[in-house]
């Protein structure tokens, strides 16, 4: 059953195949039900998946547990940025899985940690109970792709928002201060266009850093990594 059918405008995002995007559709169902769209999106879970009529297609499958709990609203934040990051970087033609999606999971967080008073969320992605940051880093290439990432999620965990925060204190370290840091990483990366051939080079350029020694980095910050927890709220970091 579709829950939700709205469209925010968003001007002239060039996305996908290098269509023009004139807005967002997004629909959402309860997990269970039969998908909406099946024959048109396809099998989509939670995802930006795909271009209908020039608008870009976000999938929001809701678990029932989750209308208890403030999940639904990360949900949201998060699916929200990856338009942001398409519309920065005209299209995705790469998948950069601890970019995309590190990146993401970081807004999300921080989006709850503001605005639901919830700081745990963000806590649980830091805890060192529950993931490998050092087999992590150990195994760092596959956080570079979706499928690398699935590989190792069950055995290492999710190390990618550690690496986002790591990268802002790395940045911060550089002289940035904590505002001008995030929005390099959720800005001025995104704007350089980063694709599968250029990125580490791109990465390079726009953190002033090497990516191997960006990933040699991580191993100072791995033992507490819930010194990572910004000091800045979501909103600061967007504001003008
Ligand atoms: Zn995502």
């Amino acid at each position: 059953m579709v829950k939700e059918a709205i469209i925010i405008n968003s001007n002239n995002l060039d996305a996908r195949d290098n269509q023009q995007i004139n807005g967002v559709s997004i629909y959402s169902w309860l997990k269970g039900q039969i998908k909406p769209y099946l024959s048109t999106i396809g099998d989509t879970d939670q995802c930006i998946c795909g271009v209908i009529n020039q608008n870009l297609v976000m999938s929001l499958q809701i678990h029932n547990t989750d209308f208890n709990d403030s999940f639904k609203y990360a949900l949201v934040a998060h699916e929200f940025f990856h338009v942001y990051q398409m519309y920065l970087s005209n299209g995705f033609e790469q998948d950069i899985f601890w970019l995309i999606e590190g990146q993401a999971a970081t807004i999300e967080s921080l989006y709850l940690k503001e605005f639901l008073n919830d700081s745990n969320y963000i806590r649980n992605f830091l805890n060192k109970g529950s993931t490998s940051f050092d087999e992590g880093i150990q195994n760092i290439q596959y956080y570079e792709s979706y499928d690398g990432f699935n590989s190792v999620f069950e055995l290492y965990g999710d190390i990618t928002i550690f690496m986002n925060l790591s990268l802002a204190k790395i940045l911060q370290d550089q002289g940035k201060t904590e505002k001008e840091s995030f929005k390099i990483i959720f800005e001025d990366f995104w704007k350089s266009n980063p694709n599968r051939d250029n990125w580490k080079t791109k990465f390079s350029e726009i953190f002033n850093l090497e990516l191997n020694e960006f990933y040699q980095k991580l191993n100072d910050y791995k033992d507490s990594p819930e010194n990572l927890i910004p000091i800045i709220s979501l909103s600061q970091i967007f504001s003008d």
